[in-house]
């Protein structure tokens, strides 16, 4: 079974997110359990904790099914000792958070070298702060999300994701998040060659570690390592390729998520994607 949603609007406390989940008519969602452009956030409140689970609870939305996203400032792999610590500290608020909120993912972008030390150098130094937050935490697993390869961020080749995950010492708490404009302007073709690509997955990173989906369409060419989402259906990718993603039972069962750019139309969006599965 497909759960679809959108990153959804927590403002106002995380309480109000399954809220606009159910608006648009999602069973699944993602959203920031803090203002994702702060470094520092007040802790949630008690009765905030216990307004999200029982708002989730009563939208029949499952914890599996939600994917938090962490703050954009963090950069886990960050080359300068001070930005590092800045960043691992903050990580584990955001580790904490779910813990709080009884949630099982934390959605997170890799990193970036800055070109201040090799790739290989700050995929270790992700993998390290992965391990220093999962030995710190229960319950919650660490969600890599593959990136557009806009600028220095890494984590737009599969290797690059299979290299961190060799290197977590837990491996049932780590996983991936494929976000589908990251993926073909990262340079995968997976319009020409659909079977390909996600054999490539398979085989270099494996479906077993799939824990979410960004589900969006792109501004921007096959490999031009930008990252511009667009609405479903109003950009580079196809009606053919959502329909027959919506058909990959691979993607069954795990939050599907919509960050395009319309948050007017995602009740459109979600209802359409539904119609295409057979
Ligand atoms: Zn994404
Ligand atoms: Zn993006």
């Amino acid at each position: 079974m497909k759960y679809i949603g959108a990153h959804v609007s927590a403002s106002g406390g995380v309480e109000n997110a399954p809220v606009n989940a159910l608006e648009i008519g999602a069973t699944a969602f993602a959203l920031f359990t803090k203002n994702q452009r702060q470094w520092v956030a007040a802790p949630l409140s008690a009765k905030s904790i216990k307004d999200f689970k029982a708002k989730c609870e009563a939208n029949g939305i499952k914890v599996e099914h939600i994917l938090p996203h962490d703050s954009y400032l963090i950069n886990l792999g960050h080359p300068e000792e001070d930005g590092l610590a800045k960043s691992r500290v903050a990580f584990l608020d955001e580790m904490q958070r779910c813990e709080q909120l009884g949630l099982k993912l934390l959605n997170f972008h890799p990193g970036s070298h800055l070109s201040k030390i090799s790739e290989e150098e700050c995929l270790t130094r992700i993998a390290e702060s992965i391990n220093l937050t999962l030995a710190k935490t229960e319950g919650v697993t660490a969600v890599i999300e593959n990136t557009a390869g806009q600028g220095t961020n890494m984590g737009h080749r599969f290797e690059h994701l299979a290299y961190i995950i060799n290197k977590v010492e837990d491996k049932s708490r780590v996983g991936v998040c494929l976000d589908t404009c990251h993926t073909f302007t990262a340079g995968y073709d997976f319009l020409e060659h659909y079977d390909e690509v996600f054999d490539d997955f398979a085989r270099i990173v494996g479906f077993e570690y799939l824990r979410g989906i960004h589900l969006n369409d792109s501004k921007k060419p096959l490999g031009s390592r930008v990252d511009r989402h667009d609405s479903i259906g109003k950009g580079l990718l196809n009606l053919d390729f959502f329909k027959r993603f919506m058909n990959d039972g691979r993607f069954n069962d795990m939050p599907i998520i919509l960050e395009t750019p319309d948050e007017t139309i995602w009740g459109e969006e979600i209802a359409m994607l539904r119609a295409m599965i057979d």
